[in-house]
């Protein structure tokens, strides 16, 4: 559609970042473009709409920067969800397996009560288990999924096989 080709032609490709033989999609490009900064907070306020959100979870640190106008644009409360150690009131928390090591993502338990239903916003979906952590959070604070949304998925990691058994219908939308 229109509004992919602008937003791809706003990411960035660099070659071995952070690692070599990584290739890393920026989106300072993108964030830097008020047109295309724009039509996606639109186009993701426009899915926080059709599911039924109640709040907007943005995954640290891109997640924070799409995630809040998201937010704001669709009359939605912003819930962060942070690396470990990073909020200062009483948190849940979820470790998960990266390729070398684990990782702990945190949220301040009194953000998500048993009536939300919470759309995760992120930049780029890799092997999904970020994003699996995240909704693993969400449930148990006690509140519903309403989905996932990125503003670009690499299919040939296998993120969306690995988080369907979490989504569990939930919408996974790549725009
Ligand atoms: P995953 O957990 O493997 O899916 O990795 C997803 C997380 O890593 C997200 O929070 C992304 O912000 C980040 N990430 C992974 N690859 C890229 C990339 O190429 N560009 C920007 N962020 C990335």
């Amino acid at each position: 559609t229109d509004i992919s080709a602008l937003l791809l032609s706003r990411i960035r490709d660099v070659a071995d970042y952070p690692e070599p033989g990584v290739m890393f999609k920026d989106i300072t490009p993108l964030l830097a473009d008020p047109e295309a900064f724009t039509a996606l907070s639109d186009a993701l306020a426009g899915i926080a709409r059709s599911t039924g959100a109640t709040k907007v979870v943005g995954l640290e640190a891109r997640g924070f920067i799409l995630g809040a106008p998201v937010a704001v644009r669709a009359g939605l409360g912003f819930i962060p969800v942070r690396k470990a150690g990073k909020l200062p009131g009483a948190t849940l928390s979820q470790a998960y397996d990266l390729e070398y090591g684990s990782a702990e993502i945190e949220v301040h338990a009194e953000d998500l009560t048993r009536d939300d239903r919470v759309l995760v916003v992120d930049d780029v979906l890799a092997t999904g288990g970020t994003a699996e952590a995240s909704v693993q959070l969400i449930r148990r604070a006690g509140a519903e999924v309403a989905g996932l949304a990125v503003l670009m998925e690499l299919g040939f990691l296998g993120g969306r096989a690995r988080l369907e058994p979490a989504l569990a219908g939930a919408p996974l939308e790549a725009l």
